[in-house]
């Protein structure tokens, strides 16, 4: 259509970290770039059309979520998505106690000093054994208890934490004691890679990024259960209903679209696919003697292991061999500390978590890049 050829990248094990875009996505992209160059909010034909286009797309996305569509409010990722529920949280008058996971990315985790220093208590939860069980929230919940943030699924370990029970706790305390408490969760890494339903999760606010669903960079989404009761600190023009202010990312938005749409068709084939390319992974790296941190029953798209050499050795090794894998250290170079930090968090020996590296696959891994990969994992560890 559009794209004469799409390079194709072989031998990619860090979909975690982002994802390569879907073709037909890419084609979306550059069908509504050129379809829709006028700003949304212009008030001539072309800028009705564009606006057209972006409120059809928050239809479709709201319906593929199954949410209603005043909920969703577009941003440029979920690091945004974030910055909005954190900044707006900041503004409150009377701060109260956060509860917040220790598994949670950067994104959430660099706002604990600053919500401290304004203020608040923090309670940071720890997952035991890959959990972060409801009576231990519960537990922890009181009556100056204003925000819970827990993460959906864990982006370096791959742990499916079970929201729904965490949110039910959290609703039977609020009945109990007349009292509101926001529940957050991040759900970057659970789109594409888990079945949830945000009714039944039953959240007040969830985060999602298009660049981890094989969309492209630069666009994200923020729902919102009740944003009528929410004000955003991210002002401006008073796009998205005031909520995040900026010139709308078409383009970028119907591309998100698309490739939650694309996910929602194939998502059997793909789970089934993930899951055998995981089986044999794991087998490879357990019959050569490798420890491997994610539980088992974490999520198939990603698996942690303790390679011999420091992650960054290991990385750059695999790297010279064709195979790109990250460090137990997150998405980034610039959070190789609080990577491990997570880890060790979350009950990983320090001497580990310096060793770990992640491997996450996406629908574009094939069963032979598994077997090459695991070959590639057994000439580093004696070099
Ligand atoms: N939350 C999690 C769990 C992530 O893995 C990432 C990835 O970088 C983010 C948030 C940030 O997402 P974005 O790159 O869209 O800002």
């Amino acid at each position: 259509m559009f794209c004469l050829h799409y390079i194709l990248v072989t031998n990619y094990f860090d979909s975690a970290a982002t994802t390569t875009v879907d073709s037909r996505v890419l084609d979306e992209y550059i069908r509504a770039t050129e379809a829709y160059q006028a700003n949304a909010s212009s008030v001539h034909r072309l800028g009705l059309e564009a606006r057209k286009a972006f409120e059809d797309a928050r239809r479709r996305f709201a319906l593929a979520l199954k949410v209603k569509q005043e909920s969703m409010v577009f941003t440029s990722g979920a690091t945004e998505s974030i910055n909005i529920i954190f900044s707006s949280l900041l503004r409150n008058p009377s701060p109260g106690k956060a509860i917040i996971s220790s598994a949670e990315h950067d994104a959430v985790s660099s706002f604990i000093p600053v919500l401290k220093e304004k203020g608040w208590e923090i309670d940071i939860i720890h997952p035991k054994k890959g959990k972060i069980s409801a009576e231990d929230l519960y537990a922890r919940l009181d009556r100056n208890t204003k925000i819970v943030a827990i993460m959906a699924v864990n982006n370096i370990l791959g742990t499916v934490f079970d929201i729904k029970s965490l949110t039910s706790v959290t609703r039977r305390f609020e009945k109990e004691n007349g009292k509101k408490i926001f529940f957050f969760s991040d759900m970057v890494q659970a789109l594409g890679k888990i079945d949830f339903s945000l009714e039944d999760l039953d959240v007040d606010a969830a985060s999602f990024s298009s660049h981890k669903i094989h969309g492209v960079k630069g666009c994200g989404a923020l729902y919102l259960k009740n944003s009528a009761a929410f004000t955003s600190l991210s002002r401006g023009g008073g796009q998205e209903r005031g909520l995040r202010g900026g010139t709308e990312n078409i383009a970028g938005v119907l591309a998100f679209v698309k490739a939650v749409e694309i996910y929602l068709k194939e998502k059997e084939e793909r789970d089934e696919r993930v899951k055998r390319i995981n089986s044999i992974i794991r087998d490879g790296l357990e019959k050569e003697g490798f420890k491997i941190l994610s539980p088992e029953d974490s999520s198939a798209y990603i698996i942690s292991y303790v390679s011999t050499w420091p992650s960054e050795v290991t990385i750059r090794m695999l790297s010279d061999k064709g195979f790109y894998v990250s460090g137990g250290s997150a998405c980034s170079n610039n959070s190789k500390a609080s990577g491990k930090k997570i880890l060790t968090e979350m009950g990983i020996d320090a001497r580990e978590a310096e060793k770990s590296v992640r491997i996450s696959l996406s629908k574009d891994n094939t069963e032979e890049e598994a077997y090459n990969l695991i070959n590639a994992i057994k000439e580093i560890r004696n070099v």
